[in-house]
């Protein structure tokens, strides 16, 4: 899928009545599905302010009563929601279990690090609306079970397949439509993020969703993708997967670097994701 060179802030249709609209705030997407009846929003975004445009975005489409589903539980995808839950008040939020935990446990932290690390690069006004956030916990949660939406006319339907990005992605299929929204299970326009990803299950996780994916598939950041492009990323992440099971543990950091450099995703990121991938293997050895 082509889209022009300068998508931000605009909807983009890439099913039958499902929509993507970019963000240029780290390059971050936001989703909207229309039924008969309601609507679903997927994503919310990293602050009032921007949960305030994107909601204003939507009423721009619908005037439908909507759900609100989160891809997971990173401040960029969930911080806006408490606008969506202040304009209906009975609206429901969906996430997985674990992103409902992982936002009880760190939200908090999360708005003071993203806040902090917004203060010293200069970002002053957006530091402060970070640190006016108020966090709105998910009032519905899915686990090992599809969950399936209707929306009136249409159904869609929420599924987990395994830890990946994070042990808290939800997928959102819309299967009349052939659109599967990803969360950051996949990425474009940059490498996959790997700070609380799981490197050495995630490969397999793109395996079983590309089973089920349609032919369009929304990344949490940057243009729409096909499945092709999942493969390629799969590979990439299998790369580090491999190399972190061959090396020895405990290496200094100057020699993990080495390693990360010649990994197709980049040493800043293979960094990382060598690192959580010998942690686990030290989690699973001492099982063992
Ligand atoms: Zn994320």
């Amino acid at each position: 899928m082509k889209l022009d060179t300068n998508p931000w802030g605009r909807w983009y249709e890439v099913g039958d009545r499902v929509f993507v609209r970019r963000n240029r705030t780290l390059d971050v997407n936001a989703g909207l599905v229309l039924g008969d009846q309601r609507c679903l929003v997927i994503d919310t975004r990293s602050s009032e302010r921007e949960g305030q445009e994107l909601h204003r975005a939507v009423r721009s489409i619908t005037p439908a009563p909507y759900t609100v589903a989160l891809t997971h539980a990173h401040f960029d995808h969930c911080f806006g929601t408490s606008v969506f839950t202040d304009a209906q008040p009975e609206c429901e939020v969906w996430s997985h279990e674990r992103a409902l935990a992982e936002l009880a446990v760190s939200g908090v932290q999360q708005r003071l690090e993203i806040s902090g690390w917004l203060r010293e690069s200069g970002e002053e006004v957006l530091a402060d609306e970070l640190d006016a956030v108020r966090l709105i916990l998910p009032n519905r949660t899915m686990s090992s079970d599809d969950i399936s939406l209707d929306l009136g006319g249409r159904q869609v339907v929420l599924h987990h397949a395994g830890r990946g990005h994070t042990d808290n992605d939800m997928v959102i299929d819309v299967p009349d439509a052939g659109v599967t929204f990803l969360g950051d299970l996949v990425e474009q326009g940059a490498p996959p993020s790997f700070d609380h990803s799981y490197p050495l299950d995630w490969p397999a996780t793109l395996t079983r969703l590309l089973e089920r994916a349609g032919p369009v598939i929304v990344p949490g950041h940057g243009n729409p993708v096909d499945p092709d492009f999942v493969r390629r990323q799969r590979t990439e992440i299998a790369e580090v997967a491999d190399l972190a099971r061959k090396l020895p543990p405990g290496l200094e950091d100057s020699e993990l670097e080495w390693h990360a450099n010649r990994l197709a995703v980049g040493g800043a990121a293979g960094f990382i994701a060598l690192r959580r991938a010998q942690e686990h293997l030290a989690e699973l050895a001492q099982l063992q």
